[in-house]
């Protein structure tokens, strides 16, 4: 866990989340700031900052996340479309530096971002 970290404050349970899936490596919850009617974001329990910080020893659990933002479109009834997104670096918007991938759906998506 990483000091000061509001995502790892999540995963202890110290700060209260919307968890709508959970196992021994991911967490996901809904965003607080939800930008379409299905915004979840899904996490490693493991404090990787970035896409750019993770390593051969985390592909395991890249796999996953992804496997698990498939299955959670399913179980959200996502059967239109979503949108997988991880956010990386100043550049590409990234506000909180615990890897995430934002899961969105409900709504029509445009393309490409601002
Ligand atoms: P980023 O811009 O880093 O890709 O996305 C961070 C996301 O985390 C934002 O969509 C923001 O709304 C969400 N977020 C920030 N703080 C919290 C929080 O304390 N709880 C929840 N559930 N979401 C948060
Ligand atoms: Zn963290």
């Amino acid at each position: 866990m990483a000091q000061d970290c509001i995502f790892c404050k999540i995963v202890a349970k110290e700060i209260p989340a919307d968890i709508v899936m959970e196992d021994e490596h991911i967490l996901a919850f809904r965003d607080i700031h939800p930008e379409a009617p299905t915004h979840i974001l899904v996490i490693p329990k493991k404090h990787i900052p970035s896409l750019s910080q993770a390593e051969l020893t985390d592909m395991d659990v890249l796999g996953a996340l992804q496997l698990a933002a498939a299955k959670l479109a399913e179980e959200q009834g996502l059967a239109r479309g979503y949108r997988v997104v991880t956010n990386c670096g100043d550049d590409g918007g990234q506000a909180v530096p615990h890897l995430h991938y934002h899961l969105l759906g409900g709504r029509s998506l445009t393309w490409p971002p601002g």
